[in-house]
């Protein structure tokens, strides 16, 4: 994204997350750490987050304080305000599963133990499950849902489902909730079409009380499933979208896990946007409402030949928005950026922002949306109440010279009558010294 070679750049890295607060991107964690439980190496090594300002699209790395998550890969993040909460995750060694939630400060690089990893409650010690934040009468909730962990983790949660596979593993359909204010895990009510024992599934927040879950690992095998969970503060309702065996007639993107989803909003709904995942290398949009998918082919391949990557959406203009995606499993594990674009005739369209470009085409497109934007109807009013003040204005203008060009006339004709007087005056003045003069004269005669 920095396009000086002297500008950080964050190491490559897969099985980590990338979180979006506000115009920053926060990116912690992924392989590459010290496959240990925890040591010095291993600590100093987490404790640092890569920052990326997303105006300018210049990365820095940031030192934390308190201690980091054990749990450093293939954990579930989400965020609530200035803060990003992380749960579970792999230690990065061994058969070692964490079910620890941690809160990290965006403000203040502070971590914060919220619960500890524990086989006594909460949810069973995992990695690749996922988590969304949900409000539900003003109350904050986290919302943690299926995974995968060892086959010994005790208790399980009433109601779930439990699959053991290769042995020494299983994967699971818990959903637990975080209650924030109270610090407490809690066990909601699922009705519904619960979704089988998965991992590697996207969850994606819709709005404060509904997420959407696609594809994964499920009980028979990679899904390409998509589940509509809505909450209330002590319930799950699951709603499957649709059977894709039974859609033959309509475009479905293949089974696929370890893939990336984000949530685009445009003017008609939400939409989810599916990158990647093992060996499913493309990417479709889903249009949430009217349940339909769509595949955005012209994206080149350091785009979508991803998997165990991150993707960030970041909203440039109302109709615009740019892709961040970061790392993965591949060849490709640089940073890539593409526009995704919302066209008026219900349609997409899809570019690569090269990095060096970056600024220079944030620039462009908000100039782009300014200049396209329609005089608003409050505008206009406003400019046709100046139009009429300044024609007022004029008008009083025009009528303030007339009365001067008058008075101006009148006074000049009173300052020739006054001349003309003058004159008169002085022609009778002359007359008057004439008939004197001639009196003395005669006078003189006279004499
Ligand atoms: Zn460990």
């Amino acid at each position: 994204m920095a396009a000086k070679g002297k500008d950080y750049q964050p190491v490559e890295r897969s099985r980590h997350s990338t979180v979006k607060v506000g115009d920053y991107l926060y990116m912690w964690g992924g392989s590459g750490l010290p496959k240990v439980h925890n040591n010095e190496e291993k600590k100093s090594k987490s404790s640092v987050m890569d920052v990326c300002h997303l105006s300018t699209g210049r990365w820095e790395q940031k030192l934390t304080t308190g201690n980091p998550p054990l749990g450093v890969i293939t954990y579930a993040a989400a965020p609530i305000g200035n803060e990003i909460f992380y749960f579970g995750g792999h230690c990065n060694h061994n058969d070692c599963f964490h079910n620890s939630l941690y809160s990290f400060n965006v403000d203040t690089f502070d971590w914060k133990e919220l619960s500890p990893t524990t086989p006594c409650h909460g949810p069973m010690m995992k990695s690749l499950s996922d988590m969304v934040a949900i409000k539900i009468n003003s109350e904050d909730y986290l919302v943690v849902v299926g995974g995968r962990g060892p086959s010994n983790n005790v208790p399980n949660q009433p109601g779930a489902q439990y699959r053991v596979f290769e042995f020494i593993y299983k994967k699971c359909n818990e959903i637990h909730f975080f209650k924030l204010s109270k610090g407490q895990w809690i066990s909601p009510t699922v009705t519904g079409d619960r979704p089988p024992p998965t991992y590697a599934f996207t969850l994606t927040s819709i709005n404060n009380s509904s997420a959407i879950l696609f594809g994964g690992l499920a009980a028979n095998g990679v899904s390409n499933n998509v589940y509509i969970l809505n909450f209330t503060d002590t319930s799950v309702n699951c709603s499957k979208i649709s059977d894709p065996r039974l859609c033959i007639c309509m475009q479905w993107p293949e089974t696929r896990q370890s893939h990336s989803s984000v949530l685009i909003d445009t003017s008609s709904g939400p939409h989810l946007l599916v990158l990647g995942g093992f060996l499913t290398y493309d990417c479709w949009i889903l249009d949430i409402n009217n349940k339909s998918w769509k595949k955005l082919s012209n994206l080149p391949k350091n785009i979508i030949w991803r998997c165990f990557h991150s993707l960030s959406a970041w909203s440039v203009t109302p109709t615009t928005s740019w892709m961040i995606v970061f790392g993965g499993h591949t060849s490709y594990r640089d940073i890539a950026v593409f526009e995704l674009k919302y066209t008026s005739n219900n349609d997409w369209s899809t570019s690569e922002i090269p990095l060096d470009q970056y600024q220079e085409k944030l620039q462009e497109r908000r100039r782009e949306w300014e200049v396209s934007q329609p005089v608003h109807l409050e505008d206009k009013r406003e400019i046709d109440r100046l139009r009429r003040l300044l024609e007022e204005k004029e008008r009083e203008l025009q009528e303030e010279r007339r009365k001067k060009e008058q008075i101006r006339n009148r006074l000049q004709q009173q300052l020739q009558e006054k001349e003309q007087q003058l004159q008169q005056l002085q022609q009778e003045g002359k007359e008057r010294e004439r008939g004197i003069q001639e009196g003395c004269r005669k006078r003189e005669q006279d004499l």
